[in-house]
């Protein structure tokens, strides 16, 4: 064998597991493994989980804070104005250096799959090239899926559909959306209708940001599990963000949660951005804004968590750490069950996994040796602690190693210095 780790937790539970690794695949998985490797890893009773996924990002904003100006109000609205200005200044050699600094930064948090949406509206198709070059260069040690997103509207935008084509001609693998930024309800449902008939012609995956409103009756979600099922698409098709459906009316929730099932369309939301951008036209009390998390779950539907912006013209925080991105869906959904907690983590890992149609993931014999080991026992003890990635790995390569979380006490009336472990 290549590498054996030893003495791992596992997230659904296992403890005291052995994993060996050969030619970058999991070659076996057990106690006490009778093997001989190259490389013994000594998990030490920590948490070994597949790597973090993020099915929501937009990387060709990212890194981006503060250009050409910040975000005075804080708003979704001039976030989207902010980005109108920023868009003819960007150069492909400055995006291409912030795409690839911030997948190094996703890499040492063992964030290694990434679905980015990017801007189709501008004609010069800049980031789209810029993206695809990332795409390839990053390739080895992190999978990126792109989805051309038209952001000003397929039909509000004249030259949008020409330019997702040319895009989608161009590599990107994921047709989007914006159907609530279409000018009427009837041009948004009419853009759901195009985009889903050409992704079927195409054979793609679709993924729409969709009802990313504080509007209870915004119901482009209703269109798109309609067109999803009428086309087949099931399991292709996600709805981002849904923010809408916190504040539709209960009545007819329980009617759209089985029409999202039966269309096989998975949810996306995004905690981080949904409760700092949603709610804004409130005064008190103060919506969330975030969608159904608990309620689409117990409906069978997918639900993961994205972390959509880092340092944007958005958002201006966050650090590609996707246990601070389940951390904040935890507490935005009241999800504190411990199987709610639990599902909070699947949320990061294995659900946008299915989502993005990742091959070979998972903690499976047969599966990539694409692992990450985090400094905690278990999955909720991660989300706590925003645990340190001891180690993470790609094809059975290590490409991040970090200390696990310490600290010197020197305390006045105490005589000793301790090195006090910051976990358990
Ligand atoms: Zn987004």
């Amino acid at each position: 064998m290549d590498a054996v780790i030893r003495n791992a937790n596992l997230a659904d539970g296992q403890t005291g597991v052995d994993i060996a690794i050969e030619h970058g695949r999991i070659a076996a998985i057990g106690h006490a493994l009778a093997v001989t490797a190259g490389r013994e890893i000594d998990a030490g009773g920590d948490l070994v989980s597949a790597p973090f996924v993020d099915a929501h990002f937009h990387m060709d904003a990212t890194l981006s804070y503060g250009l050409p100006r910040v975000n005075a109000s804080g708003t979704l609205l001039e976030g989207i104005a902010l980005w109108g200005e920023l868009k003819p200044e960007l150069t492909q050699q400055a995006l291409v250096e912030r795409a690839l600094q911030y997948c190094d930064w996703a890499v040492a948090r063992g964030l290694l799959a990434i679905r980015s949406h990017v801007d189709v509206c501008d004609d010069r198709l800049l980031a789209v090239e810029a993206l695809l070059d990332v795409k390839r260069r990053v390739a080895p040690y992190l999978d990126l899926q792109l989805v051309a997103f038209p952001q000003d509207g397929v039909l509000r935008s004249p030259t949008a559909f020409a330019n997702l084509k040319r895009a989608i001609a161009m590599g990107v693998d994921v047709v989007g959306g914006i159907p609530h930024f279409e000018r009427t309800m009837a041009d948004g449902a009419e853009s759901v209708r195009l985009l889903c008939e050409f992704a079927a012609d195409k054979g793609l995956r679709v993924d729409m940001h969709c009802d990313e409103s504080d509007d209870p009756l915004s119901r482009h979600i209703e269109t798109l599990a309609y067109h999803s099922h009428r086309l087949g698409l099931h399991g292709r098709v996600t709805g981002s963000h849904l923010t809408s459906m916190h504040s539709m009316d209960n009545y007819y929730v329980s009617k759209l949660l089985p029409l999202i099932r039966e269309g096989g369309v998975a949810a996306i939301a995004n905690p981080l951005i949904n409760i700092t951008l949603q709610g804004r036209h409130d005064s008190y009390p103060k919506r969330r804004g975030m969608t159904r998390v608990p309620e689409m779950l117990a409906a069978g539907i997918d639900v993961a968590f994205g972390h959509d912006c880092v340092m944007d013209p958005w958002y201006s925080l966050g650090s590609g750490d996707m246990l601070e991105v389940a951390h904040m869906g935890l507490h935005v959904a009241q999800m504190t069950g411990q199987d709610a907690m639990r599902a909070c983590f699947t949320a990061v890992t294995d659900t946008p996994a299915r989502i993005l149609g990742l091959d070979g993931y998972g903690v499976a014999v047969g599966c990539h040796a694409d692992l990450v080991l985090l400094d905690a026992a278990d999955p909720v003890e991660a989300i706590r602690l925003r645990a340190a990635r001891r180690l993470v790995m790609r094809r059975g390569q290590i490409v991040a190693e970090s200390p696990r979380a310490q600290a010197r006490l020197s305390l006045p009336g105490r005589p000793d210095v301790v090195d006090f472990r910051l976990t358990r």
